[in-house]
């Protein structure tokens, strides 16, 4: 262990001296690089303590940091990286540093945290679990298995306990890895590249696994028997696990019987398509962290992107992130409006077709409001006297205002056929003739829908 540590001190003073000779104004040196060290080392980055929080500061501006990579990286013979701490965060990390014999470029992104994942019905109980498995590991549920679609937040949240271990439990290491990287390191052990036993490494290094997408231990029958091991020895010592699968274990083919009945003996919870207001409350918070003023963005804007894109959040950042370019970098726009958000999503789409759809539900909504009924009351199948005028009020202010096709009214109004939705346009036009208190309702409308 000395032998590591007066190895790693050589390597920071050794690169030390090259920043020191290659430095354009030496003048700097003294001041913010003399009194740095190594304080450990995780992956590929190399955290080192500075003397000051204004030396931290300073260090990590990209001329300092570039010379440091540089200079690290020709020492090293090797793509190590530098982060700068402060002698503060230093203490508070009494890291154990994982021996990186194994899943060296294992990474925690430190952007998935719980504080910004949006809880919703959908996801609750994978978020509790979630949250338990992160402040008493291995104590209540073990193993906790999060399962679902793709798209639906369950390596944020297997990467946010990762990162409140880390933050509040820094004496533990957590390792997140995908169970394709641990076939891949496993298959590296086997063709001898490693020294030291694999199912050893990670009984000694780790104390919270955390591994995504079980589902590729199917048909890898060594492998799978390798995982078998270490997930016994885990639960055997009281060692958290926590798992993600894109299915029910049971349903995954080639997987055995033995893995699935373990996978589930914890606390199997699945995640489902989140709810409208989830989706929503995720834009908002991106337009947040953007920078963007939300008061910018029609409100029709967000419940579109939350409707159309909502049943996959991987897709729905997606989507909102061309809103965002394409507005902001593109055609720059200080108000984003529902068109802009249609038109960037999708340049080829009929913007006009897409319009008119959300314009027919408008315009249902606000019949349907003004009589008291529900959308899918006057799109429904009852006829009694007073739904059936509104519903035809409906289909008349959509052909004279939008001038909607027949059969897309009646596509709209639960896939009614085009002659009914034309008999029902004719009977308003006729009493609207001889009829003055109709007359004052579509005119109240009109002024409604088009202000
Ligand atoms: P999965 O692993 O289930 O396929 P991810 O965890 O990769 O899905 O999530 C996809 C994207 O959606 C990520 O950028 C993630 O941060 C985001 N995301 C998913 N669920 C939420 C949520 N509830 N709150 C905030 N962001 C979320
Ligand atoms: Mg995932």
């Amino acid at each position: 262990m000395e032998n590591v540590a007066a190895t790693i001190a050589d390597t920071w003073s050794r690169t030390l001296a090259l920043i020191k000779e290659r430095m354009s104004d030496p003048i700097y040196f003294e001041p913010f690089f003399q009194d740095t060290h190594i304080d450990h080392i995780e992956g590929k980055v190399v955290y080192v303590v500075a003397g000051t929080e204004v030396a931290a500061k300073t260090l990590s501006s990209s001329t300092f940091l570039d010379l440091a990579n540089q200079a690290l990286q020709e020492v090293t013979e090797s793509d190590f990286v530098v982060q700068y701490i402060t002698p503060v965060e230093a203490t508070k990390s009494d890291k154990k540093s994982l021996n990186c014999e194994y899943f060296a470029f294992s990474r925690l992104n430190s952007a998935y945290t719980f504080k910004n994942f949006v809880a919703g019905a959908s996801n609750r109980e994978a978020y509790g679990a979630a949250i338990v498995a992160s402040e008493r590991p291995g104590e209540l549920y073990n193993p906790v298995l999060i399962y679902g679609n793709s798209g639906l937040g369950k390596t944020h949240l297997l990467q946010a306990i990762g990162n409140a271990i880390r933050e509040k439990r820094p004496d533990l290491n957590a390792l997140y890895i995908t169970s394709h990287d641990f076939v891949e390191e496993y298959t590296r052990y086997l063709r001898g590249e490693k020294t030291q036993s694999f199912v050893d490494w990670f009984k000694q290094e780790v104390d919270v696994l955390l591994v995504d997408d079980i589902q590729f231990f199917a048909k890898k029958p060594s492998t799978e028997e390798t995982f078998f091991a270490i997930f016994n020895a885990f639960q055997g010592s009281g060692k958290q696990i926590v798992l993600t699968s894109d299915q029910h274990p049971y349903k995954i083919d080639g997987l055995s019987d033995r893995l699935k009945t373990r996978f589930v003996a914890g606390l199997p919870v699945s995640i489902s398509a989140p709810e409208k207001e989830v989706c929503e409350t995720i834009l908002k918070l991106k337009i947040e962290a953007n920078n963007l003023d939300i008061n910018n963005f029609d409100p029709e804007v967000i419940s579109y992107f939350a409707e159309k894109f909502g049943k996959n959040i991987r897709e729905l950042e997606g989507a909102f992130a061309r809103l965002l370019f394409h507005a902001v970098n593109l055609f720059p726009t200080k108000h984003i409006d529902l068109k802009t958000a249609i038109a960037a999503v999708n340049p080829l789409a009929d913007v006009r077709d897409d319009l008119e759809t959300l314009s027919i539900e408008k315009v249902i909504s606000t019949v349907a409001s003004m009589y008291g009924l529900t959308s899918s009351q006057l799109t429904g199948k009852i006829r009694t006297a007073q739904i059936a005028l509104a519903r035809h009020i409906a289909m008349y202010m959509c052909r004279s205002l939008l001038d909607a096709p027949f059969a897309k009214i009646g596509a709209a109004f639960g896939g009614r056929d085009h002659t009914t939705v034309i008999n029902g346009v004719e009977k308003v036009e006729k009493s609207l003739k001889d009829d003055p208190d109709l007359r004052k309702v579509v005119k109240r409308l009109e002024t409604k829908l088009k202000g």
